[in-house]
């Protein structure tokens, strides 16, 4: 073995002259190198004078080849692998930072990631650690080693949350997850937006606390959010630490290390918070558990619940899993018993959810406009009532687009296949994957005909149709345009939350999370946008969008309305969500998975495979399919097609599906069968638990 290595690696004639032949102890090290060749542990010596000093989980200097790069210590041993012994190993050079970032559970985790999500080590361990506190590591090769700079007062006072005293069902799910925290289980607690599930987390947290042990609590999203954090700090006080990547690098460092050295106790945070560094979780909240950004789409393609799940059997600590609309494959395992299903049935104090009504937009064709007669009509009455109205218009396929009038020629991107969005303010077309801009077109490239129209519609369309109706009223807008800037999305939010603006028009950004009281109509303009999308969970995604957005409507002590308007009105899904009922849905839709064997009734990895050249990859995708198909026992292989989108950055895309029992199982397939690209041309990369097949 020892002569696959490069000589580059070997020690130095003076090195070897100065170093001893052997070590009494060893560390095995990941070193910050990214190519996938050296993915894997190195053996070091630890010289007589670090002894004590490195400890798994330090990180350290070691030379590599001709350079000096930053490694983590995975393990100490008394004797080098067999591999390393037959030649003098080098030493480690120095401790960067002497409190190991994590201990035993890190690297359990890492090597668990690393196996199933079929990443390097080096990438697992950079995602369990933020990223500034890694650069400080790394700096700290160059500065002097002193002490690290102590605690900014990072937490503002906030104002208490006082105590509720839980209802009946609140009480069931505590006594649930009481019950959870002792086996070690996972508790599914499903009631609609405003039934109280913060409250049922505020409490098992603190129980928590109580027994000496720490919390971990993931949200969706913390800066469209605010509230949540002063929730928690006014609840728990001073021992809520939050991890975000919205925090300043100071701040989250901070954060980070306060919570690493136990004087923080409940990590409050987005994905990433799931690697909190505490020693002693009891309990894992993730509320909103459906949310996709749980999943992370870059490598590693890790979700936080399923990482929770993995830290939580580690440490015998429950799993709290909290939606209006769990995901099906949640919802599935809890009907077979494997989670305890707790249902929150209404609202506290029996605030009614509001109406929904579903506008037939067939009758509306003809118009050409976004508004059917009804929505405006709803509109026009809230607003001269002194209320307010928040307009969704879910733009996912269907952006604006120009469109020539004589022959139908939209134009698109040259380098993806999709078609490009027209923004009338830039007064440019634009893609929206790759962000490739142009000048809209003078004439037809098709037909040489020089009338265009504007085909689908934006959110721009629809605030200028808004402001036809109800003139002189204040609207604000927010989609990816409005909310670029730093803060944008706060100030938006302001000037709707104070009352400034009466209107509120933009994309799904705004279904989540917002609370406006005077909120009393919701208008989803095309609730049947996205069913019609090709991918197994359209139905399921449009019925949270539309659960979610409808939630928006009255939060206060006026009853809320909410208007869907579709060209589908019969569709089970759009039915089951203007009769708020998650059960239908999810009995409709469970049956089709099943029929189609689609999640939950099986696993998925999806293999991508994507090459600037449409028949080479056409013919790699082939290739790894009948080969895969031969060789995997527990896998069905779907397969290969293009992609729904054909080509992203100039690069085009095929993919096949992996179905299976386990998803451990089709990697470790993947992984034997399938040899790393050659060239830098041909790109496969593999998605076990696919949340996006486009
Ligand atoms: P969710 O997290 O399910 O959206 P919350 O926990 O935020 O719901 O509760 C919604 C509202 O109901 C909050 O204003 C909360 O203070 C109130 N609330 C929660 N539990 C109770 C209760 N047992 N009695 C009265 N009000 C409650
Ligand atoms: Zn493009």
């Amino acid at each position: 073995m020892a002569s696959t290595r490069p000589s580059w690696w070997l020690p130095t004639r003076a090195e070897a002259a100065h170093e001893p032949a052997s070590y009494g102890l060893y560390a095995r090290v990941v070193v910050e190198v990214t190519a996938r060749a050296l993915n894997r542990p190195f053996t070091y010596g630890i010289p007589d004078a670090l002894h004590g000093e490195v400890q798994v989980g330090s990180t350290v200097e070691v030379p590599f080849g001709p350079r000096c790069l930053v490694g983590f210590v995975l393990e100490i041993v008394a004797d080098p692998d067999p591999e390393a012994s037959s030649h003098r190993l080098r030493p480690i050079l120095r401790v960067l930072d002497p409190t190991p970032f994590w201990g035993q559970d890190l690297l359990h985790l890492a090597d668990w990631m690393r196996r199933f999500y079929g990443c390097t080590w080096l990438e697992a361990l950079q995602t369990a650690i933020p990223g500034p506190v890694l650069r400080r590591a790394r700096a700290a090769r160059t500065a002097t080693r002193g002490s690290r700079p102590r605690a900014l007062p990072c937490v503002e006072p906030v104002q208490a949350y006082p105590e509720i005293a839980p209802n009946h069902a609140q009480q069931l799910a505590l006594e649930a997850i009481r019950e959870a925290r002792a086996t070690g289980g996972t508790v599914l607690l499903h009631g609609v937006t405003g039934s109280g599930k913060t409250e049922v987390y505020l409490r098992a947290v603190r129980e928590v606390l109580d027994e000496g042990r720490q919390a971990v609590v993931l949200v969706p999203e913390l800066a469209l959010t605010p509230q949540a954090v002063e929730r928690y700090r006014g609840r728990l006080g001073g021992t809520v630490g939050v991890l975000h990547s919205g925090l300043a690098d100071p701040e989250r460092r901070e954060q980070w290390w306060s919570l690493r050295r136990g004087e923080l106790n409940v990590a409050l945070g987005t994905r990433s918070a799931v690697f909190a560094p505490l020693d002693r979780p009891g309990l894992f909240v993730v509320d909103e558990e459906h949310e996709t950004s749980y999943k992370q789409e870059g490598a590693p393609r890790y979700h936080a619940r399923q990482v929770a799940f993995q830290r939580a059997a580690r440490h015998g600590a429950a799993v709290v899993l909290g939606s209006a609309t769990p995901s099906l494959e949640s919802y599935h395992l809890a009907r077979q018993g494997r989670f305890r299903l707790i249902e929150l049935p209404g609202r506290p104090g029996g605030r009614p959810l509001p109406t929904v009504r579903i506008v037939d937009m067939r009758r509306h064709l003809r118009k050409g406009r976004l508004l059917s007669p009804e929505l405006g009509e709803a509109l026009r009455d809230r607003i001269a009532q002194d209320e307010q109205v928040v307009l969704l218009l879910n733009r996912r396929g269907f952006a604006s687009f120009l469109q020539c009038q004589e022959c139908g020629f939209v134009p698109t991107c040259p380098e993806c296949s999709i078609s490009l969005t027209w923004h009338r303010a830039r007064g440019l077309v634009r893609c929206h994957y790759c962000l490739h801009q142009e000048p809209p077109p003078e004439t037809c490239p098709a037909c040489q005909g020089h009338r265009f129209r504007t085909g689908g519609a934006g959110t721009e369309r629809l605030e200028a149709e808004v402001q036809e109706l109800v003139p002189g009223v204040p609207v604000v807008r927010m989609d990816s345009d409005t909310t670029a800037g730093t803060g944008a999305h706060r100030r938006l939010l302001e000037r709707f939350g104070s009352g400034q603006a009466r209107v509120l028009v933009g994309t799904r950004m705004i279904a989540k999370g917002l609370d406006f009281p005077s909120v009393t109509l919701v208008g989803v303009v095309r609730a049947d946008a996205e069913l019609h999308m090709p991918d197994f969970r359209a139905a399921e995604r449009t019925f949270q969008l539309l659960a979610q957005v409808a939630g928006r409507a009255g939060r206060g002590d006026r009853p809320g309305e909410v208007l869907l308007q579709a060209m589908d009105p019969e569709h089970p899904c759009l039915v089951a969500a203007a009769t708020h009922d998650y059960a239908a849905m999810s009995r409709s839709e469970l049956d089709i998975r099943r029929e189609a064997g689609y999640p939950p009734f099986c696993r998925l990895v999806r293999l991508l495979v994507s090459h600037p050249d449409p028949d080479r990859v056409e013919a790699e995708a082939t290739r790894i399919g009948s080969l895969l198909s031969a060789r995997l026992r527990h896998a069905r292989v779907v397969g290969p097609a293009p992609c729904p989108v054909e080509r992203v950055r100039g690069r085009h895309r095929w993919h096949l599906l992996l179905k299976g029992s386990k998803v451990q199982e089709l990697m470790d397939g993947v992984r034997n069968y399938l040899r790393p690209p050659e060239g830098p041309d041909l790109q496969i990369l593999a998605d076990p638990d696919p949340q996006s097949l486009m």
